[in-house]
């Protein structure tokens, strides 16, 4: 029997230690996507802490300041340590979904003038290539009746909805900190909508 090619797979589930909790880690694909979900505790009762992080090499791996995404993944996990249930899912999207390479392009443009929106503008990219389908079909699978979605994004709340997914609450995610990133948080406040106490 095949499996219809937008059918979310579940590839692998182990068992996950990490320096802010134990969690269980999971493997999804979704036709061409592919997402690892970090789950900790009973996810099916009332509504739990939900963030869904865009994968960001030059942040998540180099502690690169010219953006605040590792500092909101830990964040992240501090939170979900804190109240000892929530889920994490991890996009393979770099840079929004425009790719790794195009997000190094982008950052060489901000390097002689540009924002981050204007960047990929003159690139000829999205600002925000993502929807959220995969996300919702993880949710989905962990049976979430609502989540408390960790997001400064108010678009990234109607997109989760579009792809079915009641948000209870949104909880913000703004680290302390991040000032080197302050450009750049300013022009998602600015021209993404973000809502940010800068
Ligand atoms: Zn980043």
């Amino acid at each position: 029997m095949t499996v219809p090619a937008d059918t979310l797979v579940k590839v692998a589930e182990a068992d996950f230690p990490t320096a802010y909790g134990h969690f269980r880690i999971h493997g999804f694909r979704r036709a061409e996507e592919e997402a690892v979900a970090l789950a900790m505790g009973n996810l099916a009762t009332s509504p739990p802490l939900v963030r869904i992080h865009s994968q960001c090499l030059t942040g998540d791996v180099f502690h690169s300041l010219r953006c605040d995404c590792r500092a909101q993944l830990e964040l992240t996990l501090e939170m979900i340590a804190g109240e000892g249930r929530g889920l994490v899912i991890y996009e393979n999207q770099e840079g929004r979904g425009i790719g790794l390479l195009n997000k190094l392009r982008a950052y060489e443009l901000q390097d002689h003038g540009a924002d981050t929106v204007e960047a990929n503008q003159k690139l000829g990219l999205e600002v925000d290539l993502r929807d959220y389908l995969l996300p919702g079909e993880i949710i989905r699978h962990f049976q979430i009746p609502a989540v408390r979605l960790l997001s400064n994004n108010p678009g990234k709340i109607q997109a989760l909805e579009r792809a079915g997914v009641v948000v209870a609450e949104r909880v913000p995610c703004q680290p302390s900190g991040t000032d080197l990133a302050a450009r750049y948080l300013n022009t998602k406040k600015q021209k993404l909508g973000h809502l940010l106490d800068l």
